[in-house]
């Protein structure tokens, strides 16, 4: 029961952060406001009534038109609303245990609640980026180097208040890190490492194509990008990340030369077209994010390492 409510709640909230995130993703690259004027057609300026604001119906009702001049809302609108929502109802029900016995005492459910949104903000950036690299082959620095202070600050305040708490009461959990280098600052310094190193590596390929293409490949915005990813996932899961994010974007590229092949287009044409890897690398994030785990565990027993 609880369970449910939580999904629903997550859900709902989900969608109406996904509408917000489009108002942003259509201002933010126009460098206008994100709260005034009200939400209008990018076409005609009529302001949308309530009805028409509705996340995922709005569109629905209007079926992806404008009410006034009928021109084309496009499918982003409700894809965005309905992907947050969808990763949020995910995160809810991933954290929030099943055992209502389980949310006792009250700390633990503090805890695992702060979790689940700090969860849901980093779902809900990446699908920001994922979008502004798709539309404008862009990732702002304003959006990735606060991406990056904040997963730090995550994994410097968790095992804090796991320590805390367990100390006050009874906690399945605890920051058992008194043997270890740095204390409760070793979950800081192995994510501090993950984004240096991930963002080292990414500066080295960037390098490297530079030297061997003569053109740049990669931009400093996808540097920050896996740093950012590494602040967040540690080093084996950004590395996850990493690989899905390159078989993405190798799927990418055949499908661009399969296209560019049968449009007829002259041989080798279709690498002036840019792909967005830092969208890629936002899926690989966000695949990472839910499944790194069980997918790093699934690899180690297949190759036969545990
Ligand atoms: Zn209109």
């Amino acid at each position: 029961m609880l369970l449910t409510v939580s999904i629903v709640i997550a859900a709902l909230l989900g969608l109406a952060f996904g509408s917000f995130l489009n108002v942003c993703l259509t201002r933010w690259p126009a460098e206008e406001s994100v709260v005034k004027p009200r939400s209008h057609c990018r076409n005609c300026t009529h302001t949308l009534s309530w009805w028409e604001n509705i996340p995922l119906l709005g569109w629905i009702l209007l079926r992806g038109r404008c009410r006034e001049c009928h021109a084309a809302i496009g499918v982003r609108y409700p894809a965005v609303e309905l992907v947050v929502a969808a990763l949020w109802a995910y995160t809810a029900w991933s954290f929030i245990p099943t055992m209502p016995g389980m949310l006792f005492p009250t700390p633990m459910l503090a805890f695992l609640i702060i979790a689940a949104v700090m969860q849901a903000i980093f779902l809900w950036l990446l699908v920001c980026l994922a979008v502004l690299d798709t539309e404008h082959l862009w990732l702002p620095d304003r959006l990735t180097l606060p991406g990056i202070g904040l997963g730090l600050a995550v994994f410097i305040a968790q095992p804090f208040a796991l320590s805390w708490i367990s100390s006050m009461v009874e906690f399945p959990f605890t920051a058992n890190l008194e043997g270890t280098r740095f204390g409760l600052w070793t979950p800081f310094a192995i994510h501090f490492g993950a984004a240096v190193l991930g963002g080292i590596l990414m500066l080295l390929i960037r390098w490297g194509y530079q030297i061997l293409r003569g053109r740049e490949g990669l931009g400093l915005g996808d540097v920050k990008l896996v740093a950012m990813l590494g602040a967040w996932l540690g080093p084996q899961n950004v590395l996850v990340a990493l690989v899905a994010a390159t078989v993405l974007g190798m799927i990418a590229a055949v499908a661009l030369i399969r296209a560019a092949r049968l449009r007829e287009q002259p041989e080798g044409s279709w690498a002036a077209t840019p792909l967005p890897f830092g969208t890629f690398l936002c899926i690989g994030g966000i695949v990472s994010a839910l499944w790194g785990e069980r997918i790093v565990a699934a690899y180690m027993s297949f190759a036969g390492l545990r």
